[in-house]
């Protein structure tokens, strides 16, 4: 048994709150109007970073009329090197009020990083979950304000992390008052198999792993864990497969272009196909979509 393995003994001592127990029915996470549950597939998209007014409400639009039941942007941005260009800016609130206002325009709820424990007051006027990004997976104080806060949160795995302690993460939001979390799996470093270009590989396994160990809801970030366009659909349509109860997708109006990651996000009529592949998925898998 290696540490990254979650135990009986963990479920009784480290994770009582997060750990399932025998017979305990899966958690739903409401964000909004939109649930997060078991048997329910959840798709939320939009840029990986709100680059302006227009293009964050055209995207809204454009994600809403391809079905999406909620809508992401990011306006705190976090980066591997300290240099923040011209392409690597971040909006901050004046980001976060376009997020808000694509949000009145289309009726979804939005979701958005937040990278600061100083900024949680900011942020939580804007939106109506905030994602922990994979690098701040351990940031306890972070965590711990967002117990505090009872705002639903989006979990990322860091990508060296096992479930274990991504599990040991979410018990701090839940410990400190807030049930309201949602795992996400966005891909981990391990040495690449098939591609030298490769960053992440997703690790669609944990998906089960951590819906066998917790009740809480466990989605998939295809366009974070694969970094590659023609890898997205593909990794979404297996993440539904698999038994996964959403996914969070990087979608921008031209996406060869998007300021952050524009190798991996999706188009307006790649979404577009996407989605109805999806539907037609979860019609045979009898799940509401
Ligand atoms: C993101 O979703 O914009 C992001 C930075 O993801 P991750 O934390 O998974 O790298
Ligand atoms: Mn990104």
């Amino acid at each position: 048994m290696t540490s990254k393995d979650v135990t009986e003994a963990d479920i009784q001592s480290n994770i009582p709150l997060v750990g399932r127990k025998p017979d305990q029915i899966s958690t739903t996470v409401n964000v909004g109007d939109v649930e997060l549950s078991e048997g329910k597939f959840v798709v939320i998209a939009g840029p990986c970073t709100i680059e302006g007014r227009e293009m964050m409400l055209e995207t809204g639009t454009s994600v809403k009329e391809a079905g999406a039941s909620m809508i992401r942007g990011g306006a705190f941005k976090p980066l591997t090197f300290p240099y923040r260009n011209d392409k690597m800016f971040q909006l901050e609130e004046e980001g976060l009020k376009y997020l808000a206002e694509s949000k009145q325009k289309t009726g979804l709820p939005v979701v958005t990083e937040i990278l600061d424990v100083r900024d949680i007051e900011l942020v939580a006027q804007y939106t109506d979950m905030m994602q922990v990004g994979a690098r701040n997976m351990q940031n306890f104080p972070l965590l711990e304000e967002l117990g505090k806060s009872g705002i639903p949160v989006l979990l990322k795995r860091h990508f060296g992390c096992g479930l274990r302690d991504w599990l040991g993460a979410a018990e701090y939001i839940l410990y400190h008052g807030n049930p309201n979390v949602v795992l996400c799996e966005r891909g981990i470093t391990v040495p690449h198999t098939h591609q030298l270009t490769s960053r992440f590989i997703v690790d669609l396994e944990a998906v089960l792993a951590a819906k066998e160990w917790t009740h809480l809801p466990v989605i998939v970030d295809p366009s974070h864990a694969t970094f590659k366009r023609a890898y997205v659909a593909p990794v979404a349509r297996a993440a539904l497969a698999i038994g996964a109860d959403g996914i969070i997708l990087d979608v921008h109006p031209v996406p060869e272009q998007a300021a952050v990651d524009p190798l991996q996000a999706l188009g307006f009529e790649d979404f577009d196909n996407l989605m109805k592949q999806l539907r037609n998925i979860a019609s045979v898998m009898e799940i509401e979509m």
